[in-house]
């Protein structure tokens, strides 16, 4: 008969061999005993029907593990004579492991024998056997196949019997004491393993994590009346929702019923027989311990249950195994009931966690064939058919099929191929290449720097690591989340932005204090942007405005002026363009703040590369095709991210900033006109000295009073500038003077300190990473020892000279927790980050903030 509902506590002292009960007293912590020790005493406390339980402290085991010796038959006499036990590892967080349960320690020839008579001799067989296979794997650590094999049942025992003496030399251990020391010394020993500290490690468990040690007293699951076990939990593990699930199996400890088929469900439905049918009120009470258990543990737990002779044991309960959205739904769930407060339910779901919900993923039950593995990019997960270039991936848009896009790298020009694309795949580049920083803006799966494929654009053929092809037009699926390549189609599972999602947020922005804004270049990005209340738009990358098809052509007639007024004229159909671009994108942030940035990249980026598109172009401008390929060959630089790009544009051929900044104040009036009023951040890329900026700023703010007389209206604006090298962060307290804000772009900030190419450091990332070099890779996450020293520098020399400095980073840092925490702690009063990525910063901001 077991002696329900005690738990007690090992004293301190290993050597003390003395064992204090205390049942609702005993201190109990999941730093000192572990969190399955402080879980049964919560169990306990809440009435639940637990057998009788002690927990051993992470110091004894530390003591046991290092060859001290408990008195064992004492612990064993606590549970009455006769007992049999189990031994479960109890350490501080469950995620961290631990060794193997073992079930039915103290059972010998005797206690068999014993066992045949009150149980029948299946019964006694099945437990000994049981207990006989745990200790030869787990303490003897003996081959587990061995022990494994499909015997017959009649003769298992005596085979498993055999094996044991065979291979250890010695009768299996018959004293209930010995048993228990060898059992729990190979536990404590485990947990010191060299593998075992590695694995938890990975986990983030501390160098010094202990190990508590759980001794229970057996509740049997054999009987001649009603006896099994089973498993139970509330709600479903991938979704959230509330739903019965779990598994019952007659005649069976622990587990067995997760792993046998000839387990029963637990609710009455189509299947067949249930446990709700078998046993209604032992089903009516595992329901009552669930509302209990949620209520008094304040989460949706699994509770593992035996039943003896009709008697209910809880013998272990665990917060149920979920999906990220299942998390998030029952955080939201419990704050909604009341069991937890918001804040809690904000702070239970980890901020990076949020990009399963907002894209499609490859369901995690499916198979998985993989291809390659490169760098996890963008993430989420789209399948179809393979295209090498950008103008096929359009026209199987235009089909409406759906194409993964596979090159060496993505280029400017691919933009339009990328927008038909459902995912993209490059064999180079980094977390801020081209295609990285694209994809993350689209929401579009992506990986990159996937550098062990081989891609043959011209044969239309991808060859992966281990020599597999395949060509133009089979299906593959891009795993952004992962960074893996899978072969085929594979299952998917649905974003998952319901209700729960919207509270969450809402929640999380009701105590964060930084502000998150986005970075958007299209209305589309805009409306991704406000979808997922962004504060306004901090970075509006104006260059890639101008890829459309009717942009390009005119805005390469700009490229190939060779007179000034050739230039006005071409820059002259740009302006409505670039006016209505930005009316629309005023209109749709609605009064937010939209901090437009002037054009950065060098201007042979939209010419085109190959001698096809040359020809068409000489065509087009109606030139010879050697003045379209001279002028093409003079604007390439040797070194062109550190070239003619940036404000040194807007210096040399400053007519182009004109056009933009006329654009952006036309649009202001008329977006005030149209009932949107707002106060646009005009921002000046790439600076290094403050002479730059007060040459532009010259332009531009005769401009505003040229259109302010002749449209009449009035309107503000803000002129700022982008941190991007490190001469800029160093002069900040001069730039300041004439600068409203200073925004830090990190990619090319990152890229000139370390003197690191943001385009082709994904080549060597990995080794320089798992050589140690660099903990992580700067350019996904901000490196706070070196670039975060220039960021500090900045801001603090800028807000001297300028109090009301408004600062912020828009870098791809920008929707990281870890740079958030950064800003924030620096002062800093926004990140700006992709659309897709502002869930993800507003709930990390929310972390910190609480
Ligand atoms: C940056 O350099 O951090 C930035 C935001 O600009 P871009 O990525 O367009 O160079
Ligand atoms: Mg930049």
């Amino acid at each position: 008969m077991l002696r329900e509902g005690r738990i007690a506590a090992v004293q301190q002292e290993p050597m003390a061999m003395d064992f204090t009960e205390a049942t609702m007293t005993a201190k109990i912590a999941a730093a000192t005993h572990g969190w399955r020790a402080k879980c049964l005493q919560r169990l306990i406390r809440l009435e639940m029907p637990v057998p009788h339980t002690v927990a051993l402290p992470f110091s004894t085991v530390r003591a046991i593990a290092a060859g001290k010796k408990l008195n064992n038959t004492g612990l064993l006499a606590l549970f009455g004579s006769g007992a049999l036990v189990s031994v479960r590892p109890s350490p501080e967080n469950p995620a961290w492991g631990g060794p193997a349960t073992v079930l039915n320690v103290g059972l010998n020839a005797e206690r068999h024998a014993q066992l045949t008579q009150s149980h029948g001799q299946a019964a006694a067989d099945a437990m000994y056997l049981r207990f006989v296979q745990g200790y030869a794997v787990n303490v003897a650590r003996l081959d587990p196949d061995m022990f494994a094999s499909p015997a017959p049942k009649a003769e298992a025992l005596a085979e498993a019997l055999r094996r044991y003496e065979d291979e250890m030399d010695e009768p299996f251990p018959q004293d209930p004491g010995r048993q228990l020391s060898e059992v729990l010394r190979s536990m404590a020993r485990a947990w010191e393993g060299t593998s075992a500290r590695l694995l938890r490690q990975a986990k983030g468990a501390p160098d010094g994590a202990g190990l508590g040690l759980i001794v229970q007293e057996m509740a049997q699951g054999f009987g001649q009346g009603l006896s099994g076990a089973g498993v139970i939990q509330f709600v479903d593990p991938l979704l959230g929702l509330p739903q019965i699930t779990g598994r019952y199996l007659s005649q069976s400890q622990g587990r067995d019923a997760l792993r046998r088929t000839e387990a029963i469900y637990l609710t009455r439905d189509k299947r067949g027989a249930s446990l709700e049918e078998a046993a209604p009120d032992i089903f009516a009470d595992l329901l009552r311990y669930g509302a209990i258990c949620r209520k008094g543990l304040r989460e949706e737990m699994q509770i593992e249950f035996t039943i003896e002779d009709g008697n209910l044991a809880v013998i272990d309960a665990v917060r149920v195994p979920r999906s990220a959205r299942a998390n998030l739904r029952i955080a939201v769930a419990l704050a909604n009931d009341g069991v937890i407060s918001e804040e809690e339910a904000v702070m239970r779901v980890e901020p990076r966690s949020l990009a399963e919900l907002l894209h499609m993923q490859v369901d995690p039950r499916g198979p998985r064939d993989v291809l390659v593995k490169g760098i996890a990019a963008s993430p989420g997960a789209a399948t179809g058919v393979l295209v090498f270039s950008s103008t096929e991936a359009q026209t199987l848009a235009a089909r409406g099929e759906s194409c993964i896009l596979v090159k060496r790298e993505t280029a400017p020009e691919d933009i339009r191929g990328m927008h038909s694309a459902a995912g993209v795949l490059t064999e180079r580049g980094g977390m801020t290449s081209h295609a990285a920083v694209i994809a993350r803006g689209l929401g579009l799966p992506c990986i990159v720097g996937a550098s062990d494929l081989r891609i043959d654009a011209r044969l239309g053929l991808l060859t992966t690591p281990d020599g597999r092809k395949f060509r133009e037009g089979e299906r593959i699926t891009v795993d952004g989340t992962t960074g893996e390549a899978l072969a085929g189609v594979v299952d998917m599972l649905p974003p998952g932005q319901d209700d729960s999602f919207q509270t969450l947020l809402g929640w999380a922005d009701r105590v964060r204090d930084i502000g998150i804004r986005a970075n958007a270049d299209t209305p589309s990005d805009a409306r991704t942007a406000r979808a997922f209340k962004a504060e306004g738009i901090g970075l509006c990358r104006t260059e890639h405005m101008f890829f459309d098809a009717d942009r390009l052509v005119v805005m390469r007639e700009m490229i190939f002026a060779d007179t000034a007024q050739d230039r006005a004229a071409a820059l002259a159909l740009l302006l409505p363009m670039q006016r209505a671009d930005f009316t629309e994108l005023f209109s749709i942030m609605q009064g937010q703040p939209v901090c437009i940035r002037l054009f950065d990249p060098p201007l042979h980026e939209f010419l085109p590369q190959s001698r096809e598109g040359l020809r068409d172009l000489a065509e087009a401008l109606d030139k010879p095709l050697s003045d379209v390929t001279r002028r093409a060959e003079a604007l390439s630089e040797v070194n062109p991210m550190l070239g003619m790009r940036g404000v040194r544009l807007g210096v040399v051929l400053p007519e182009i900033y004109d056009m933009q900044a006329r654009a952006i104040f036309e649009a202001t009036v008329e977006a005030a006109r149209q009932g949107s009023p707002v106060v646009p951040e005009i921002m000046i890329p790439l600076v290094s000295a403050r002479r730059e900026v007060e040459l532009v700023k010259t332009r531009i703010d005769q401009l505003a009073a040229a259109v302010r007389t002749q449209t009449g209206a009035s309107f503000d604006y803000k002129l700022g500038v982008m941190v991007e090298t490190p001469r800029a962060a160093l002069r900040a307290g001069e730039i300041a003077q004439h600068a409203a804000f200073l925004s830090f772009g990190t990619n090319d900030l990152t890229q000139m300190t370390y003197g690191l190419s943001r385009d082709d450091a994904g080549r060597f990332m990995n080794t320089y990473v798992r050589q140690g070099v660099f903990t992580e890779d700067p350019f996904h996450i901000l490196d706070v020892e070196g670039v975060g020293e220039l960021l500090l520098i900045g801001a603090e020399r800028g807000r001297k000279t300028r109090g009301d400095l408004t600062l912020s980073v828009c870098g791809e840092h920008g929707g990281n927790p870890e740079s958030i925490d950064f800003c924030r702690q620096a002062g800093f009063d926004y990140v700006s980050c992709s659309p897709y990525r502002v869930p993800q910063a507003r709930l990390a901001a929310a972390h910190l903030a609480l």
